[in-house]
């Protein structure tokens, strides 16, 4: 029975043409990146993202690594990142010998903080990376107008927030360079898999030269190369996933939202348990992971009891992001770790993620919530 099964956090939902669209690749031989599929991958997920130009990749860190690449940013420059995301968005930094500068997020939206942002800005400052984390946009005006006054690119790390809107405009679509991941967990999912988006047709051209190893775009293969370049390709199998999982993204994102709303609806009732802030009119939520904020004071147990409990009654979950501003790695490169980032440190301490597959049946995410209702020793009424 279903219900008494082990219930992961996230499994990948492949639910349309994935297995039709692989097999063809490997019958016709075409397993490479020079099959159709990498470009019809490309084509309909910029269309689905209303961007003009898509440059497919690997993985969702080279993404960022490409575009800041793409941007010329090096040795001396420094990025602004929020320190509540994934440690990718700070190591693509470093692999450009760039310098990550962190600012702390919003206790509400969980989202970098725009004055804080601002107050971040040296004359080293080269890019802001905002990250729509667990798939909440940013305050993408906020950013782009602090970014544009300073002369500073925006390169939006949307990996967790396939088809996300703001004010109307898809996640993706309201930077420079845009960058997402397919990895198994995320909304739409290639297993491993990446993509730059641009309306810039330079920029187009330079992310297509650096993820080829800068073999000239359209000259005659001569094995002659003028930069240093990154073999970030993706295949045509990933690619061939990954056009099925564009076809369904509406359905995965109304999956995704449903599960949400019935989690929301659920915990309604245990005190201590907090969500971060829903879309609104403005901000589009695309519910990546359905994150909860442990009041310990109020529920009674802690965040990591509460996991702990979970996971005797055959539910994973995990733990929110340790800030950037924690991590080893970063300091040992020379960041600066110092200042304050208490709604950073909150969220890491206080934080879990449930279930979040999306296509979850009701009856599992009412299984996590009166497990954690239990837990809480509160009664439904
Ligand atoms: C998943 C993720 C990435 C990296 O993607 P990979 O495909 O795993 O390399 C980057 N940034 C954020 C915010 C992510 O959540």
């Amino acid at each position: 029975m279903i219900e008494d099964k082990f219930l992961p956090v996230c499994e990948p939902s492949l639910l349309g043409n994935e297995a039709k669209y692989v097999s063809d690749a490997v019958s016709t031989g075409w397993i490479s990146s020079s099959g159709k599929y990498v470009q019809a991958f490309e084509t309909s997920f910029a269309n689905y993202c209303k961007v003009e130009y898509a440059v497919g990749v690997c993985n969702g860190t080279v993404a960022i690594h490409l575009a800041l690449r793409a941007l010329d940013i090096g040795p001396g420059d420094e990025v602004i990142i929020p320190s509540f995301t994934m440690i990718s968005t700070a190591f693509a930094i470093c692999y450009t010998g760039a310098m990550p500068v962190f600012v702390d997020c919003l206790p509400d939206t969980w989202n970098m903080d725009p004055d804080a942002f601002r107050k971040k800005i040296t004359s080293k400052t080269k890019a802001v990376i905002p990250v729509h984390i667990m798939g909440l946009m940013c305050d993408m005006d906020a950013i782009s107008n602090i970014a544009s006054e300073y002369g500073i690119k925006v390169i939006e790390d949307a990996a967790e927030a396939h088809g996300a809107e703001y004010k109307g405009k898809r996640s993706g679509s309201l930077s420079e360079i845009s960058c997402f991941s397919f990895f198994a967990n995320k909304n739409l999912s290639t297993g491993e898999g990446g993509m730059c988006l641009t309306h810039k047709p330079e920029l187009f051209d330079k992310l297509r030269y650096f993820k080829n190893l800068c073999f000239p775009l359209d000259a005659a293969r001569e094995y002659i190369h003028q930069d240093i370049g990154f073999n970030y390709r993706l295949s045509n199998l990933h690619a061939a996933v990954g056009l099925a999982q564009v076809e369904k993204a509406d359905e995965y994102k109304k999956m995704r939202s449903h599960n949400n709303m019935l989690y929301r609806k659920f915990l309604k009732e245990v005190s201590g348990i907090q969500f971060q802030k829903d879309s609104d009119s403005i901000y589009g939520h695309v519910h990546w992971m359905n994150s909860i904020i442990v009041d310990k004071t109020k529920f009674g147990k802690n965040r990591d009891e509460l996991m702990a409990y979970l996971k005797e009654n055959q539910i994973d979950s995990r733990k929110l992001f340790a800030g950037m501003h924690r991590q080893p790695s970063l300091k040992k490169y020379g960041c600066d770790m110092s200042g304050d980032y208490a709604a950073t440190d909150f969220l890491s301490e206080n934080g879990l993620y449930l279930p979040s597959t999306s296509n979850l049946k009701e009856a599992q995410i009412a299984r996590v919530s009166d497990t954690i209702f239990n837990f809480a020793n509160i009664k439904v009424s």
